[in-house]
């Protein structure tokens, strides 16, 4: 048989899948990133799990197609990865590393646009070619696909559209060290953010003004059970959700935006808080656009991977 490996490397395991070249899982395992002396054993473990896993089923790297690898860091599209501060990696190319090591052809790429080739692939943006997958993390990732391909732009840094500008009065200052960012606002730290600011003016009463520790969840949970606060925090996490992917859809005009991460929960109530103002800031001949959940969770990052070297 004909497989490929997808592998999704995280600051903490490394997530590997081994699929036959339809896309089909056929096993998925886990090894610890040991990020240590500079990240150096990450690959040199990647590539003796993948050798191991061959010897126990019976195949050889001829029956391989290619390994696809996502790292948490901006990689071009010639594999190199300029600096991904959580694995200790600087500057290098991750392709010619691992066909060094292993005699495999291999890809790589950002996990976000990694993950978001999985979810044009098979999953949420499954069937479509013009594709935004917005992550609603602890951050904002973003990978965009134009015609079925990846954009990973010149440095790697394509689809970072957590950072876009959308408030010049902010005070708190993003990751990033700008002030007013996308992510800022949209992010499942950006729930809490918005959620605090509207509980110190409030004189309303809400459930939310009790507790210790405010996680985006809580919020969502208390404005579906018809807290008023909640409802007005939700309202206003949807307005900058929708402003920011209205400016997404007026520059590449996608067919379809796909949302995931822990905020996407919240599900298709989501789409309907953001639609008002997606509707205002958007450019009308981009705004006919949909939108869907993502469906592969965290196994995106693999598929994706599996993709890229497909
Ligand atoms: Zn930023």
């Amino acid at each position: 048989m004909n497989c490929v490996f997808g592998v999704d490397v995280g600051g903490t395991t490394v997530k590997i899948g081994m699929f036959d070249k339809d896309g089909n899982k056929q096993s998925v395992w886990e090894i610890p990133t040991r990020t240590g002396d500079q990240g150096i054993h990450i690959l040199p473990d990647i590539a003796e799990a993948i050798s191991g896993k061959l010897e126990k089923e019976g195949l050889d790297k001829e029956d391989v197609i290619g390994i696809g690898i996502g790292v948490p860091g901006p990689v071009d599209s010639t594999g190199t990865v300029h600096r991904a501060v959580n694995l200790g990696w600087g500057t290098f190319n991750i392709r010619e590393t691992m066909e060094g090591l292993t005699g495999i052809k291999t890809a790589a790429g950002n996990d976000a646009n990694v993950a978001a080739l999985g979810e044009c692939w098979k999953g949420g943006g499954k069937g479509y070619r013009d594709m935004v997958m917005v992550t609603l993390g602890t951050g904002v990732g973003g990978g965009i696909i134009i015609g079925g391909k990846l954009v990973a732009g010149a440095d790697g840094a394509g689809g970072e559209i957590g950072h876009l500008h959308l408030e010049d009065d902010e005070k708190e200052a993003c990751n990033c060290g700008h002030y007013g960012c996308f992510e800022e606002y949209a992010s499942a730290t950006g729930v809490v953010r918005i959620g605090r600011r509207i509980l110190e003016k409030s004189k309303k009463k809400s459930v939310l003004h009790g507790l210790s520790e405010l996680s985006s969840k809580d919020i969502f949970d208390a404005a579906v059970k018809g807290d008023e606060v909640a409802a007005e925090i939700t309202k206003r996490y949807g307005y900058y959700l929708g402003k920011g992917l209205a400016v997404v859809a007026s520059v590449l005009n996608p067919e379809i935006f796909v949302l995931g991460g822990g905020v996407s929960k919240a599900g298709d109530n989501l789409i309907f808080l953001l639609k008002p103002s997606f509707k205002e800031y958007c450019f009308p001949g981009a705004a006919d656009v949909r939108f869907a959940l993502a469906t592969l969770g965290n196994d995106a990052g693999m598929y994706g991977a599996a993709k890229l070297v497909l």
